[in-house]
């Protein structure tokens, strides 16, 4: 029998935003495997096998799911969000690159799902209406002086910016310095998007300024989106304002 490793997304929160996709992967799973508060997102089935794991065993985790596909078991890999955006599909795939011939004989796939930028975006208007990118401010990967480069990089392109795992207990003052290196870069109205545990019980999504944007306010569930000199911000009467990038950029033909 022949096994398969399929690498799900599970969306940013509740089912309403799981893909009919992400749920057929997930019930036709024989093992699943994955960190353990996604994996308690995933409805339980009879005879389905869980392998929760810590946070950090990214390369560990996707080895021991590439094995057990090997042995011919039928293997999702759960992510929050989508699959290829800071999580397990590229882990999966550097285990793949570095490993054997037995793992590239895999049926592998990857599922999509609703990467936070897009959630956040959406509750928020439309920041991410024209070119945009997006950073993780962790530097446990990479050093922090790439990300200072990118930040200068992606602020003077005139790109709306997406910050991925903005702070964490490890990391408490790499936020406070992006903001800093934001303010030498755009002007001090640029409108700023913060995101916390949208689609899940605990959401809250605040506009504020990058001036008065304050660290502290983030934590390791928000997604924060940095506008362009182009973006807007619609207030409304008893609503919530609509935060949007225009289509056209300054200097388009019409
Ligand atoms: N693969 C995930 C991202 C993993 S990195 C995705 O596509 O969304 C983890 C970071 O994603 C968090 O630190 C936070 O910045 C962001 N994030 C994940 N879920 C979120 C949610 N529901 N609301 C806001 N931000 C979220």
């Amino acid at each position: 029998m022949s096994g398969s490793l399929t690498v799900v997304g599970l969306g940013p929160g509740g089912p309403d935003t799981l893909t009919p996709e992400a749920a057929s992967a997930l019930a036709a799973a024989d093992a699943l495997y994955g960190y353990g508060p996604y994996l308690d997102r995933v409805p339980q089935r009879a005879g389905q096998m869980r392998y929760p794991s810590d946070n950090r065993e990214e390369g560990a985790r996707a080895a021991a799911a590439l094995d057990r596909a090997a042995e011919g078991t039928h293997v999702a890999m759960v992510s929050g969000g989508d699959p290829g955006v800071f999580a397990m599909a590229a882990a999966v795939c550097e285990q793949i690159d570095r490993g054997g011939e037995t793992w590239r004989k895999l049926d592998v796939s990857v599922v999509p799902g609703v990467t936070a930028m897009l959630a956040v975006a959406a509750r928020a208007g439309a920041p991410l209406g024209h070119d945009f990118c997006a950073i993780s401010l962790s530097d446990n990967l990479k050093p922090w002086e790439l990300i200072e480069r990118r930040l200068d990089a992606a602020a003077s392109g005139g790109f709306v910016i997406a910050f991925y795992n903005p702070i964490s207990r490890a990391r408490p003052w790499q936020l406070g310095k992006a903001f800093e290196r934001l303010r030498t870069h755009l002007p001090a109205s640029t409108p700023l998007v913060f995101g916390h545990a949208v689609g899940r019980r605990d959401e809250r999504v605040v506009v504020t300024t990058l001036e008065a944007a304050d660290p502290s306010s983030a934590n390791m569930a928000t997604l924060i989106i940095v506008g362009s000199a182009e973006t807007r911000v619609i207030e409304r009467p008893g609503m919530s304002p609509l935060v949007y990038t225009p289509r056209s950029a300054p200097g388009a033909g019409t």
